[in-house]
């Protein structure tokens, strides 16, 4: 069966790697045809798609979009998009900006309890200027020595009831969708194991999704158990949507999991990739 991995990050969201980098890492796990899904910013996509045709692994241009759908913050990835259409460019450049306000507000929290010049310190962690979030500022809160780890820093900061939250609105999944869809690409709603979501929730998300011409569910990511591999399957095929994989690989032994790792989908799930032209895609 071959590798596809349609979720990870390089150094222009919140990875490590750059893109070549990423790409050859990806080549070396025997990934056969990955994604990059770089949050709210596509300026990774050019190097990664070179240096995939060059070692000769499939490549799709991707995006994680951040979106606020019932007060809960949500990711959508969107699989071969046009990083070039101008209605995702401009609403990428809107979320960016949010961004940054948003990490102004973090760095001020983390003032009041203490922790002074957090802005400066994340930006110099944040090798693409436009985006900034928080793990940049989990790897400036390790580097100055106040938590061991990533995992450490956000049990202690930066959520909800700990220093260096704030609140923060982003796009609508309507938007996200749109965009999306108008680029030419495919919604997949990422890692829906991890949200914020009571009783029906889960479902009526799903449904809306569908609605708004959503395509997929992600049943196979770093962050889902066993259990939540089954579970997701099956609430994608009452929804009629395809099921994704990925492995959220943004460094390793940091958040989510080796690019390429992770079982296969469930063989009751439709490959998201049922219909895509691999040999194109390899091209
Ligand atoms: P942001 O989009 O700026 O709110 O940051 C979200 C990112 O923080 C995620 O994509 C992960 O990379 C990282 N993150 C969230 N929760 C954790 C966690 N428990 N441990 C490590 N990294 C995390
Ligand atoms: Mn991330
Ligand atoms: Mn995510
Ligand atoms: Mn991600």
């Amino acid at each position: 069966m071959m590798n596809f991995d349609l979720h990870c990050h390089s150094s222009i969201s919140d990875g490590v790697l750059n893109p070549a980098e990423l790409v050859q890492r990806a080549a070396e796990k025997g990934v056969d045809v990955l994604a990059l899904t770089d949050h709210d910013d596509v300026g990774g996509l050019d190097e990664a798609a070179r240096k995939a045709d060059e070692i000769g692994i499939g490549f799709v241009r991707g995006v994680e979009i951040s979106v606020t759908w019932s007060g809960v913050t949500l990711h959508v990835v969107g699989l071969n998009i046009d990083g070039n259409h101008s209605e995702l460019q401009s609403g990428l450049a809107e979320i960016q900006a949010g961004r940054r306000e948003r990490a102004e507000r973090i760095a001020h929290e983390l003032d009041k309890h203490g922790i002074p010049g957090a802005f400066e310190g994340a930006m110099h962690h944040a090798a693409n200027p436009r985006l900034i979030g928080r793990t940049h500022f989990a790897r400036h809160l390790i580097e100055q020595g106040v938590c061991k780890d990533a995992r450490t820093v956000f049990k202690k900061y930066l959520v909800r009831g700990k220093p260096g939250y704030v609140t923060h609105e982003w796009t609508s999944l309507e938007n996200a969708l749109n965009w999306i869809r108008a680029s030419g690409g495919q919604a997949v709603l990422a890692h829906p194991g991890r949200y914020d979501l009571k009783g029906k929730a889960t479902r009526r998300l799903l449904g809306e999704f569908k609605e708004l011409g959503g395509e997929a569910v992600e049943v196979v990511t770093g962050s889902h158990t066993p259990d939540q591999h089954a579970l997701f399957a099956e609430l994608a095929n009452l929804y009629g949507l395809t099921a994704s994989r990925g492995s959220d690989f943004h460094a390793p032994g940091e958040y989510g999991r080796e690019l390429g790792s992770g079982p296969d989908l469930p063989s009751k799930c439709t490959p998201i990739w049922h219909n895509w032209d691999i040999n194109k895609q390899k091209a």
